[in-house]
């Protein structure tokens, strides 16, 4: 039934909303309010490169499926980037094991988790959802069947990785931190933080393409020196990543234990259903975290960010920190701060 009070209250958000945020420049920024005009957006700064090989697709009226795949295949490969594919921190036991999904516009989804020794997790996913009556596959049956459809198999972990997971084993104190925020794109270099801990992030990805559909991807080595056998919220559809190609699409980062507990980016999605726009779908996804676990959620970080059927976008995070990225035919290398319930 029509219910008049939630339909004003999620227009009254809409307004105050529209896919606003606020430049590194303090500018601000607006999603696309009318017309389909393709975009695409990502988490943290190593989105920007990503986003620009996703434009390449968009721009000559590809699919958004494979703008997101094209997209994050370009961190994947990165071995600076050490959180996501090649290069990622290893597990415990010094393995580097990935989690990936996608998803496309028909609902079709494909995830691979626990993978180890294929650069391109995020093709596995799509491989998985194309070719297979399936959607996950874990661990070896995961590397399997990467390694039977011609992926070839490659050792993942870097000296830089590893060399951070021995000195990590010194005092093998499990303490992932909130974000690497406050380093600069051009200065991605593996990054050592204080108290001998290390960074986690994930690339999400979101795009919409002319025809007016959208994709998702979400590709992530996971938590830093992790128990063996761990999988976060990235590989699991309705947690890391969702896309309903009637509402829209959200993704998420931090970390991804809460993020599974509250099926975040289903949550988001299904609050965009609702009339709530990007940003405050994942302000209400952030508010379920807090409000189930306020000490908890005064230690972590958790980001979601979303794109919804109009082009518009948002994010919101508990901690500050979190930024995207976001292109379009306008910019192509817009780093954006995520609003977080945190401040300081
Ligand atoms: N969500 C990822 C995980 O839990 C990590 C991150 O995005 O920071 O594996």
């Amino acid at each position: 039934m029509f219910d008049r009070r939630k339909f004003l209250k999620a227009s009254a958000l809409s307004a105050a909303f529209a896919g606003v945020g606020q430049t590194k420049a303090g500018n601000i920024v607006a999603g696309m309010a009318n017309g389909i005009e393709p975009v695409v957006i990502s988490t943290w700064d190593f989105g920007i490169p990503a986003n620009q090989a996703a434009w390449k697709v968009l721009a000559a009226g590809g699919r958004a499926l494979d703008a997101v795949e094209q997209g994050v295949r370009v961190p994947e490969a990165d071995p600076k980037v050490q959180t996501v594919g090649y290069g990622g921190f290893p597990d415990r036991d010094g393995r580097v094991t990935l989690d990936s999904c996608i998803m496309d516009e028909f609902g079709n989804c494909g995830s691979v988790a626990g993978m180890e020794h294929i650069m391109h997790p995020i093709s596995v996913a799509r491989m998985v959802m194309e070719k297979t009556p399936h959607v996950m596959l874990v661990g070896d049956g995961a590397l399997q069947f990467a390694l039977e459809n011609g992926f070839e198999k490659v050792n993942l972990l870097t000296p830089e990785s590893e060399k951070a997971w021995k000195e990590w084993l010194k005092t093998a104190k499990y303490s992932p931190v909130m974000n690497i925020e406050n380093r600069s794109y051009d200065k991605l270099a593996p990054k050592k933080l204080p108290g001998n801990q290390y960074n986690h992030d994930t690339i999400g990805m979101l795009a919409l393409d002319a025809k007016g559909n959208l994709s998702g991807a979400c590709t992530t080595s996971g938590m830093a020196f992790k128990l063996h056998g761990r999988v976060g919220d990235s590989p699991i559809i309705g947690a890391g990543l969702y896309v309903d190609n009637e509402v829209g699409g959200a993704t998420s980062t931090g970390v991804g234990e809460e993020v599974i507990r509250n099926v975040g980016s289903f949550l988001v999605v299904e609050l965009m259903r609702q009339g709530y726009p990007p940003e405050a779908a994942c302000k209400e996804a952030v508010m379920r975290i807090i409000r189930k676990k306020p000490e908890t959620a005064k230690q972590i970080q958790v980001g979601f960010l979303a794109l919804n059927k109009k082009g518009e976008y948002g994010a919101y995070a508990i901690q500050k920190g979190f930024s995207y990225a976001v292109c379009n035919k306008q910019r192509n290398d817009l780093l954006v701060d995520g609003k977080s319930y945190y401040n300081s």
